[in-house]
């Protein structure tokens, strides 16, 4: 049967905030400076960089529930320490990125939670 080949990634419309936010937080280059200067050592501003970008576009929608809580999952699982608002990551960083994308990250792992537990799914 004859499927079609893929939707073109360009034919997707997304508004030019969301995009500018997306590519914003697509600008981290994991070099490890905001877990250096926190004093939790937490990675959620690394984090929360790699899951904004994926979930603000419509071509991240699909995995977007796992994704999030896998992702802080195994940043707990790997010994990053919880951000307590210190705001240091967010100074050092040498890419801007917001400290916003931190709350969107605890938003998104809310989210998930509560849908896992509404379908049965529960971790
Ligand atoms: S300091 Fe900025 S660019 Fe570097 S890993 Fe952290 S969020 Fe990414």
């Amino acid at each position: 049967m004859n499927v079609g080949g893929a939707p073109d990634g360009n034919a997707v419309l997304i508004s030019k905030n969301t995009v500018e936010q997306a590519m914003d937080a697509a600008a981290c280059i994991a070099c490890g400076a905001c877990v250096a200067a926190c004093k939790n050592a937490s990675a959620a501003l690394f984090t929360s960089a790699k899951i904004s970008h994926l979930t603000l576009l419509a071509q991240g929608q699909l995995e977007r529930s796992e994704r999030v809580v896998n992702m802080v999952e195994r940043h707990d699982a790997e010994g990053f320490g919880s951000c307590s608002n210190e705001g240091e990551c967010e100074a050092v960083c040498p890419k801007e990125i917001s400290i916003t994308n931190i709350a969107r990250m605890n938003r998104e792992y809310f989210k998930a939670m509560l849908l896992s537990r509404e379908s049965g799914t529960e971790r």
